[in-house]
């Protein structure tokens, strides 16, 4: 399906003019790209989705703008602080030139083709994300909000990034908008791209499926992550657990381990990170190196591995965020070292373990210090090789944008 981007509504002339807490405001000072419902104090008149809110402080001064958004507890998606602006297709077109500005070192590195492009409010555009797969852009829209922005920001998408296809891809709070086009893997320009996609990332090929792959596809935050895991590989057995399409696990192959196991709970990325050991065969590492899915889950596959004594040169554990929600962090907290010592007890003496989390309410340091106090626990010496956080294409713009961290630790038994 293609979006009919000429009969998407546009945004409400008329602006909304807010009010809202000395709290908000102090936030908005420090940069913070969200303004609550609750903070809200006053509203001069019901607004749509999309619809321009101005928020102005107590001397009745411009202090912000941004997209309104009734239906979302984040009422209000910041854009812009300081002096009044026009939003229109020249602010899309700065705040897209900035972005690809940052990340210019990684656009002109001839080892990668697939970049996060915009990474929401980290790069101006709370509730947006864009990628790139080689010719193939996928915007990925986290609010109704953006909707009526779309024909002002898809040709200035379009304009700078030249690609053959741009494709929608909708979080699942979006009501889709069948009478528009607007449905999930729709084309926003271009042709409806051949799947799969391939793309380059330090230098191996994979495939994605932008229309129906996880997130847009791939995760191209683990990008760095991966090139450190190959340093590490050379002659070792390895384990890639929450492998998903297996990043982690070509990148293992690729620096000449021997063995390559991908866990992952679902089968088709299982299928997928096979496929993507096959589209690197070229390379005689990956020829070389022993492939060995695991379709199944985590902890219970680690837990089996455990148990029969097996032990890795190299383990690799990057699961899904688990606190979604703010309750949940102490569990999360509480999986993360469950992982540990699972990972701890599958790693031989002198291996490597390389453990991440993707939960940005789990701060870095409370994540390193359960890593260490695990190791502690049970007695196993961490040796720290290296922590990382983001690439270059995940800029970190206010604190809730931190969410990646990982430890890079040699096992000593
Ligand atoms: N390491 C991957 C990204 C991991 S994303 C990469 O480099 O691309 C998290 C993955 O965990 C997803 O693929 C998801 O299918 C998988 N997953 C979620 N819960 C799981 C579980 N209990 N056991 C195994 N895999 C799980």
């Amino acid at each position: 399906m293609t979006v009919d981007l000429a009969a998407l509504p546009s945004p409400g002339g008329k602006r909304l003019a807010v009010r809202v807490t000395k709290d908000a405001h102090r936030h908005l000072r420090r940069g913070h790209p969200w303004i609550y419902d609750a903070s809200i104090t006053s509203v001069s008149h019901d607004g749509a989705p999309g619809d321009l809110a101005v928020v102005f402080d107590d001397d009745r001064d411009f202090a912000a703008i941004g997209l309104w958004d009734p239906d979302s507890p984040i009422r209000i998606k910041v854009l812009h602080r300081g002096r009044p602006t026009p939003i229109d297709a020249a602010f899309w077109a700065d705040r897209i030139d900035a972005a690809i500005e940052h990340r210019r070192a990684l656009l002109d590195d001839p080892a990668h083709n697939a970049h996060r492009v915009i990474h929401g409010e980290n790069d101006g555009m709370p509730g947006i994300v864009v990628d790139v797969y080689s010719d193939v852009a996928v915007v990925k829209i986290y609010s109704p909000a953006w909707i009526p922005h779309l024909r002002a920001l898809v040709p200035a998408l379009v304009e700078r990034l030249a690609p053959t296809s741009m494709i929608v891809r909708l979080a699942r709070s979006l009501a889709p908008r069948p009478d528009l086009g607007l449905v999930e893997g729709a084309t926003l320009h271009g042709p409806m791209p051949t799947e799969p996609v391939m793309f380059v990332e330090n230098g191996l090929t994979f495939e994605a499926h932008p229309t129906t792959g996880q997130k847009t596809g791939h995760f191209l935050d683990q990008r760095d992550n991966r090139a450190r895991v190959r340093d590490l590989a050379e002659g070792q057995r390895v384990i890639d657990v929450f492998s998903c399409t297996g990043g982690f696990s070509v990148h293992a192959a690729a620096g000449g381990a021997t063995e390559v196991r991908s866990v992952d709970l679902s089968g088709p990325a299982v299928d997928a990170a096979k496929r993507n050991m096959a589209h690197n065969a070229d390379v005689s590492a990956v020829a070389a190196a022993t492939h060995i899915g695991h379709h199944g889950d985590a902890f219970e596959v680690m837990d089996g591995l455990v148990r029969r004594g097996e032990r890795f040169g190299l383990v690799v554990v990057d699961p899904p965020s688990f606190a979604q929600r703010q309750a949940s962090v102490a569990g999360a907290l509480a999986a993360y070292q469950r992982l540990t010592r699972l990972g701890l007890a599958l790693t031989d003496t002198d291996g490597v373990l390389v453990q991440a989390s993707c939960s940005s309410r789990v701060t870095a340091d409370e994540f390193f210090a359960g890593v260490h106090a695990t190791a502690r626990s049970v007695g196993v010496d961490l040796d720290e090789l290296d922590r990382t956080g983001h690439p270059l294409d995940h800029p970190i713009g206010f604190p809730q944008g931190a969410y990646l961290k990982a430890l890079f630790a040699r096992v000593h038994h």
